[in-house]
């Protein structure tokens, strides 16, 4: 194992910009976990399996094909061999993302791929479960959270930025069920782990939080 950043926290809260910047700063690997379970998600809707068909979802589970490559340091999802980066950050995915992360199989696979992806390089890896679950040992974990308003405001702007349309009170609805679901879910539940650092960044730049950690980081390894 090298050394590790985990970040975990809700939806919105920051924490894949704020690894990237890490990553290129520290020159790690950025290990953006959610479009895993995301290229999961894209995998089912394709499919026009509903997440709570647990039989079905259980069966195809075992067939989908999700492997990682890196360009350009950027993080690609690949789904059955195609490149489906692309495709992920969008509100539908996600929620089908949240929707079948709730089952233990498939959080596993998806588990082993991470570990595998942090034996083999320095990572700051952001998800729900990576301080409590994915790597319990991480050098330095953090919890990144905000108001739900201004993270439901950051993901409307980012739609927006993509040319998507969007409601800001819908985004918000979302990803207040989201949360929800992510925290009371039975399997790895979104928890902050009793060593983590707590970031609230509701009011502060992505320059901040990003510069907070990486002190918090050297501090850590001395
Ligand atoms: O972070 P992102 O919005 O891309 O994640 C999409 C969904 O994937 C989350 O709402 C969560 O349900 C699930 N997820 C997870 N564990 C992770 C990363 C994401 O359950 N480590």
């Amino acid at each position: 194992m090298g050394y590790s950043i985990a970040i975990d926290g809700p939806a919105g809260a920051g924490k894949s910009t704020i690894a990237r910047r890490i990553a290129r700063e520290l020159s790690f690997i950025y290990v953006d976990t959610g479009a895993m379970y995301r290229a999961m998600g894209l995998y089912f809707l394709r499919k026009h399996i509903e997440a709570g068909d647990r039989q079905a979802v259980l069966r195809e589970a075992q067939a989908v094909d999700i492997r990682i490559a890196y360009r350009d340091q950027e993080q690609a999802v690949l789904l059955s061999g195609e490149d489906v980066t692309g495709q992920l950050r969008t509100e539908e995915v996600g929620n089908m993302a949240s929707a079948i992360s709730v089952y233990p199989e498939i959080r596993e696979k998806l588990v082993a791929l991470q570990q595998e992806l942090a034996r083999q390089a320095d990572v700051v890896m952001d998800g729900r479960d990576i301080g409590t679950c994915v790597l319990p040992e991480a050098t330095l974990k953090i919890y990144l959270t905000a108001g739900s308003a201004q993270r439901a405001k950051r993901r409307y702007l980012e739609l927006q930025a993509k040319g998507q349309e969007a409601d800001i009170r819908e985004i918000e609805a979302d990803i207040i069920e989201r949360d929800a679901r992510d925290m009371n879910r039975e399997a790895s539940p979104l928890r902050k782990a009793a060593d983590a650092v707590v970031i609230d960044s509701s009011d502060m730049g992505i320059e901040e939080v990003t510069a907070e950690v990486i002190r918090l980081y050297k501090e850590r390894r001395g």
